[in-house]
């Protein structure tokens, strides 16, 4: 059970289990509106999670208007690591933080695949948000190839080395990582949940030998289709400590359906 992991830690409340819906490109500022008008209404009782919603650029102002005062925080999908200038497309931490977001999503495969971003990039990226005092949630994880050829750990732990270099002790523990296996994203299928704490736990004591005893504060989410059936048994593994959620977050009921899952 969560709870005695929860006891053993030092920080009660550093790892609260955190969960996160990345909206990726759904739901425009109408929509985001309606749908946060209602999930908002629902999640009062919930108290044992941290919550987010990640949504897309043009969302951000609605969804910080509408969750005004409540328990969910916003986050965007990514941000630059300059202050300002040519940089068409993109988007700097002073232009989310004067919206009032609080969380930014780093390194999702999607970016790395589809965009071409590397570790390097994220790193900066990184170092950015932080700096900023945005609260990164950092992806990383395997292919189905790469999982096929037993390299989802080595793999795992050079994304952890190259998007983490150069961070303190101090700033680890403002990131939350989320453990993403590519191959189980959208697609339905998930790895087992001891599978998942199997590469959690080898995050965890990556970090223990990056940062030291703050490993055990730092937060690690687990990624690729949660829904009401799967996310209570990933998040009761012991290194588990949230989830990020893509299409079961994008509307009330499912993802009211999956919270209500989640025991204290
Ligand atoms: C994601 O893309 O971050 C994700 C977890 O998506 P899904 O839940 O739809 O697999």
């Amino acid at each position: 059970m969560k709870t005695s992991k929860l006891n053993a830690d030092p920080n009660p409340n550093s790892r609260r289990l955190f969960v996160a819906g990345n909206w990726k490109m759904h739901h425009n500022a109408a929509e985001t509106k309606a749908v946060l008008d209602e999930l908002r209404t629902q999640v009062d009782e919930i108290q044992h999670l941290d919550l987010a919603v990640c949504v897309p650029y043009t969302s951000l102002a609605a969804a910080v208007a509408v969750l005004d005062g409540t328990r969910i925080a916003v986050g965007a999908q990514n941000v630059h690591w300059m202050v300002s200038g040519a940089f068409t497309g993109e988007v700097s931490t002073d232009m989310l933080k004067e919206l009032g977001v609080r969380y930014v999503i780093l390194g999702h495969s999607e970016r790395r695949e589809l965009f071409g971003e590397t570790d390097m990039h994220i790193n900066l990226r990184l170092h950015a948000a932080l700096n900023a005092g945005l609260l990164p949630i950092v992806c990383v994880g395997e292919t189905a190839k790469q999982r096929d050829t037993k390299l989802t750990r080595a793999v795992v732990s050079s994304q952890i080395g190259g998007c983490l270099a150069g961070l303190d002790a101090e700033q680890i523990e403002r990131v939350t990582l989320a453990y993403e296996p590519v191959w189980a994203i959208g697609t339905g299928v998930t790895p087992s949940p001891e599978d998942a704490q199997g590469v959690h736990a080898d995050i965890r004591q990556q970090l223990h030998r990056l940062f030291g005893d703050v490993a055990e504060r730092v937060r690690i989410q687990y990624g690729g289709s949660v829904n009401s059936k799967t996310v209570a048994a990933m998040l009761e593994q012991r290194d588990i400590d949230g989830a990020l959620v893509g299409n079961a977050s994008l509307k009330v009921p499912t993802f009211r359906e999956l919270l209500d899952k989640i025991s204290p």
